[in-house]
């Protein structure tokens, strides 16, 4: 598979062999669990960061990630003024920054670009973000002409440009940091139980005075989470082409209103579109419509590099969780698919909170919130996901068997009288799961881009032989 981020310049890290004592315990290897160990051995305490897998691996969200390092999160800035108040929409572009200068801090500036926030079907939502932009400091300016071509079909009526944005090599940066030696990285070192001031991993203890939670989806946790957290999946797709692209290869890019991500990779070699956010296992042909805008955006035949799917936490209000659980361990999720200033951002947050005094944007990101106050539809809707994910689990088994399933094709099958899951590989092999969530209960569904099972309530994933490749679930669903 052809990896777009730089996987070579990580040193691999032993995993944990012994007890250990440590200021701070950072639990994941992604781009938020580096960043909140460097942001804490920066201000000198001793950390150690323990990985599942290895730094930033393949499967992370952090290597599957587009990575607009920018503060144009399509409206977030718009949508929080309108639907929590001004002063939240100013408290989230603040962190955003924060976060943003703290990437830039670690990158030298490698990557500076301008980002566009581009519109397609008019301006009204464009010139609410680009007010609430400005009314939170961003340095920001209003184009009411396109500054660029997508497509002979798509038109841009209107975009906003804004400087000094960076496109991320979010598993470089990652790897870099963690070979810098600040702190100490424990690769293939799961942990399996976390609270207020220990961790257990492989077998041994580990004592710290502060525990950070940076799984993405927080494991360890209270009960109320998976009612609070979401995940929905979204799509990319790398391209090349021989005869360049109608973008400069020196922005990136983003609808205001539903139009495609895009921005470039490897000098300006590969462009990477990204868009078609939605809760659920599938999208229909999502990859084609991707593939569609990347060869129009192109001055000739496209080279598919790659194409994949992602997913990421959201939360009900739209503002991420950043901050002391009750049960004493430090989380920071649900980034909305805007995990890299998010993620820079939860790690200054969490840095001041356990150091200093705290920041005085923080309180907007509390763990503890009235994470309603944004309105009831995306509450209601995930409540309505879950209870049929539940639902589903208690259908009869269908009036289809295992020789039916053709090769190269996933259904659901009547497997010695129980509902199952089913695929069946080229070579014929029929490869038959549970398809009962082992989170919390509800009924899988197949993903045919990634022929993987998804859970359509928090997003746990599971290939088809029936491996957890994706948390909240721990274990497999092999039978
Ligand atoms: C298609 C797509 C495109 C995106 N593009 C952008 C973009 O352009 N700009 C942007 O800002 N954001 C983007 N995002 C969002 C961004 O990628 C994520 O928010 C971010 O990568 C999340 O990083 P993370 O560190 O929280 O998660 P991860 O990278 O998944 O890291 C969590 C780590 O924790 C480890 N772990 C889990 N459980 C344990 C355990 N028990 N013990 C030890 N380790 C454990 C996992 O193995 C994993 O490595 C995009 C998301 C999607 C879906």
């Amino acid at each position: 598979m052809y990896k777009i981020w730089n996987f070579h310049t990580g040193a691999s890290h032993p995993p944990l062999s012994g007890d250990l004592t440590c200021d701070a315990a950072v639990i994941g290897g992604g781009i938020t669990g580096v960043l909140c160990a460097r942001a804490l051995a920066r201000r000198g305490l001793s950390v150690a960061l323990f990985e599942e897998h290895t730094v930033a691996h393949e499967g992370s969200k952090t290597a599957r990630s587009t990575a607009k390092a920018t503060i144009a999160h399509e409206t977030a800035a718009s949508a929080l003024a309108e639907n929590v108040s001004k002063e939240a929409s100013r408290k989230y572009i603040a962190a955003n920054l924060a976060g943003l200068r703290f990437l830039q801090e670690l990158t030298g500036g490698e990557g500076t670009c301008d980002m566009y926030l581009y519109a397609l079907h008019g301006e009204r939502r464009l010139q609410r973000e680009f007010r609430a932009l400005s009314d939170g400091g961003v340095v920001c300016e209003y184009l009411p002409r396109a500054p660029f071509t997508l497509s002979d079909t798509q038109q841009i009526t209107a975009a906003v440009r804004i400087p000094d944005q960076l496109a991320v090599d979010p598993v470089g940066l990652a790897h870099r940091l963690c070979a810098e030696g600040s702190f100490a990285v424990f690769e293939h070192s799961p942990v399996t139980a976390a609270g207020r001031h220990t961790l257990t991993c492989g077998g041994h203890t580990v004592t710290a005075a502060h525990v950070i939670a940076a799984t993405n989806y927080p494991v360890f946790h209270e009960a109320s989470l998976p009612m609070k957290l979401m995940r929905k999946t979204s799509y990319a797709a790398a391209v090349r082409c021989a005869d360049g692209f109608r973008l400069p290869a020196d922005i990136m890019a983003y609808g205001a209103d539903g139009g495609f991500g895009y921005r470039f990779a490897r000098d300006g070699e590969i462009l990477i579109v990204s868009g078609e956010t939605h809760r659920g296992a599938a999208a229909p042909n999502a990859g084609q419509r991707l593939l569609r805008a990347a060869a129009e955006a192109a001055n000739g035949n496209i080279e598919i590099v790659r194409q994949w799917s992602n997913n990421d936490g959201y939360t009900h209000d739209g503002i991420p969780y950043i901050g002391q659980l009750r049960c004493g361990i430090h989380i920071a999720c649900g980034f909305g698919a805007w995990g890299m200033t998010n993620a820079a951002g939860a790690a200054v947050i969490l840095a001041e909170q356990i150091c200093g005094k705290g920041v005085w944007y923080d309180d907007l990101f509390s763990p503890y919130r009235n994470f309603l106050r944004g309105g009831m539809t995306p509450f209601a809707e995930h409540a309505g996901v879950a209870a049929g994910g539940l639902l589903r689990t208690m259908a009869p088994p269908p009036d289809r068997y295992a020789s039916e399933v053709a090769p190269g094709r996933a259904e659901i099958i009547n497997y010695r009288g129980r509902r199952a899951g089913a695929y069946r590989d080229p070579d014929g092999q029929l490869h038959v799961v549970r398809l009962r969530c082992p989170h919390l209960g509800c009924c899988l569904e197949w993903n045919p881009e990634e022929k993987t099972w998804d859970c359509p309530c928090h997003g746990s994933r599971f290939d088809y032989t029936g491996k957890c490749i994706s948390n909240p679930a721990e274990t497999g669903i092999g039978l």
